[in-house]
């Protein structure tokens, strides 16, 4: 069974960027289960699984503006170190979901002053060109539950 709209894919993958650093991998947490052609993985990705079957090994790499954007210095922003409800606790790295224009945003704290608080709207894979070098382990048919859902359920998907 080839790779296409609405299989349930299982893919094992590696994740570098350019300069191969790792990211990510399915050896850390198990194979990745998702529907082909329902939005779920990025397109770029999505788009080199098209019509492979299980077995198949393929590397593929992805611009960082096909994969999650090039990076938009306009999102990041210094705010006053007051507007943070709670001041303890507060470190480079953590995560906030905020409220823009835009609509809601996730913002990484990256920098920490004495007044000011820089965050980052920019996803953290933003400019970055993504390698991935992935193995097909499993192809088949999605049940309806799973097509009215847009995801994959039982051992490697949804419990619920
Ligand atoms: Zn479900």
């Amino acid at each position: 069974m080839q790779v296409q709209k609405n299989k349930v894919v299982g893919i094992d993958y590696k994740l570098t960027d350019g300069s191969g650093k790792l990211i990510d991998t399915s050896a850390n947490h198990g194979p990745l289960y998702y529907i082909q052609g329902v939005g779920s993985l990025i397109p770029g990705l999505e788009n080199a699984l098209e019509g492979k079957k299980s077995g198949d090994i393929l590397q593929v790499k992805i611009a960082a503006k096909d994969g999650y954007g090039e990076r938009n210095d306009a999102l990041c922003q210094q705010v006053p170190r007051s507007q943070f409800e709670s001041n303890e606790g507060l470190e480079v790295g953590m995560q906030f979901e905020v409220d823009t224009e835009q609509g809601e945003l996730v913002v990484t704290v990256t920098n920490i002053q004495e007044d000011t608080v820089t965050v980052d709207g920019n996803h953290p894979l933003a400019g970055v060109e993504l390698h991935f070098d992935v193995t097909v382990k499993e192809v088949r048919e999605a049940t309806a539950e799973e097509l009215a859902h847009g995801h994959v359920h039982g051992e490697h998907g949804h419990h619920h």
